[in-house]
């Protein structure tokens, strides 16, 4: 049966990670496979500031980027494959001026359109590299665009998997033990062959949708990290490895802002009980964390998720009405046009506590239109900590000596909204 694997961005930032990639995938050999990759290294990040350069008419910037892009990619492949690089070289060259040749042509559209035709080249680069170096390296491999296989509506930067004609191309491919086959994370396209993308960290998404139409006997995400943690490892100090977790324990994680695994891919893995493994490129050898049906082990740890940068809006009629159904559906409906997505609700008679995802733009937007009806307060610069299986002395402990400016709790998981100012760099679970 066949695996699918994902690989992220740092595991082929470089000529090394590759050859790490290469000799890892090297012990896999003779297994149905499929590799889906991202881009190296922050290279997505650059392609957006490429895509604001031109969208800004900044010309002698966006000459400058896209030239140092181009030289950090033939770097890589100047490094791995030395004199030998010829055609490879100019295949990467010519994906640059494919890259060039489209922002000229979508830069007067619509900007989410020109972000979908341009995004997806930093996938495209890093799977001709790497794809090349397996061939090298003695694996057979098969390069697939993934925008033959992922289809997708026209909802560019956040499309919508079309299942229906995505399984129909998935179900077509030849999976055997004689070809690797390698594809792009993140990317997919209109039925129209218009390019698409699933949103930023997108890859996870890919290869999940990819297992579900194979069938996969399991999916695994090679990461930096060594698997799941109950919390971040860089903000709590005493944070654990978490061995084995249900589907829908990592869906409430990933949910409330656990940065490891993108929200909606665990849905198709959970449909057809395809288990995933998270574990490290660096340490192939130690098992990970196992993802399945099997809730056993949920809980057993408490788990907190940081998310900063929160504004707490709090909203009261004007007309000293309460805060009922009709205008709490009034309210979140404006919230919905605005695109914001709020991670605690909480009503009280004459108020509603909204706590909301910076996002200065929409924000302006959402006060703006709600102020015309209700008296408003704002609070910026806030932290929201959500915890897991708490218990009543952790809270306390969590909680003590900082001012609680919104608060949720139900018998799986309590929240609470503090000023940014008041969090310590380091956390500490307490006992
Ligand atoms: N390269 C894309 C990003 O950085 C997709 C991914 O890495 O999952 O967002
Ligand atoms: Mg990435």
């Amino acid at each position: 049966m066949t695996k699918v694997f994902k690989f992220g961005g740092a595991s082929i930032k470089d000529a090394a990670a590759i050859r790490h990639l290469g000799e890892l995938l090297g012990g896999f050999r003779g297994h149905p496979l499929v590799v889906v990759i991202s881009a190296m290294g922050k290279t997505t990040n650059a392609l957006e500031a490429l895509l604001e350069a031109m969208r800004s008419d900044q010309q002698d910037d966006y000459r400058d980027r896209l030239e140092r892009l181009e030289a950090d990619h033939l770097a890589t492949v100047e490094a791995l494959f030395g004199s030998e690089a010829g055609d490879l070289r100019d295949r990467i060259r010519s994906l640059f001026a494919e890259l060039d040749q489209r922002h000229r042509a979508y830069c007067h559209e619509d900007r989410a359109l020109h972000y979908d035709q341009t995004i997806g080249y930093g996938e495209l680069l890093s799977t001709t590299i790497v794809a090349a170096w397996l061939e090298e390296s003695g694996i057979a491999t098969r390069w697939l665009d993934a925008r033959d296989l992922i289809i997708t509506d026209a909802s560019h930067q956040a499309a919508n998997i079309d299942w229906q004609a995505t399984a129909q191309r998935v179900g077509e491919l030849e999976v055997d033990s004689e070809k690797l086959l390698v594809t792009q994370g993140f990317i997919g396209s209109t039925r129209d062959g218009l390019s698409t993308s699933l949103g930023r960290e997108g890859s996870d998404f890919s290869a999940a949708i990819l297992a579900y139409c194979l069938d996969a006997e399991d999916a695994t995400f090679w990461k930096d990290v060594p698997g799941l943690f109950n919390a971040d490892p860089r903000r709590f100090d005493n944070a654990v490895p978490l061995a084995h977790l249900s589907y829908a324990e990592t869906i409430e994680l990933a949910w409330h802002g656990a940065k490891v695994i993108h929200p909606k891919t665990l849905a198709p893995l959970q449909r057809k009980s395809i288990p995933l493994v998270v574990r490290s490129f660096e340490t192939p050898d130690a098992a990970g964390s196992l993802i399945d049906d099997d809730t056993r082990n949920d809980g057993e740890h408490p788990a907190c998720i940081l998310s900063e940068g929160q504004t707490l809006l709090e909203v009261h009629p004007r007309d000293l009405a309460f805060m009922d159904e009709a205008r709490q559906y009034h309210i979140l409906g404006r919230l919905v046009e605005a695109g914001l997505h709020a991670e605690l609700i909480d009503g009280g008679a004459t108020r509603l506590l909204l706590c909301l995802d910076s996002h200065p733009a929409r924000l302006e937007q959402l006060v703006q239109s709600l102020s015309v009806d209700y008296d408003m307060a704002r609070q910026d610069d806030l932290t929201l900590l959500t915890v897991r299986h708490p218990s009543a002395s952790l809270l306390a402990g969590l909680s003590e000596g900082r001012e609680i400016l919104a608060e949720r709790r139900n018998a799986t998981t309590a929240q609470y909204l503090f000023h940014t100012r008041e969090c310590p760099e380091a956390w500490h679970i307490p006992e």
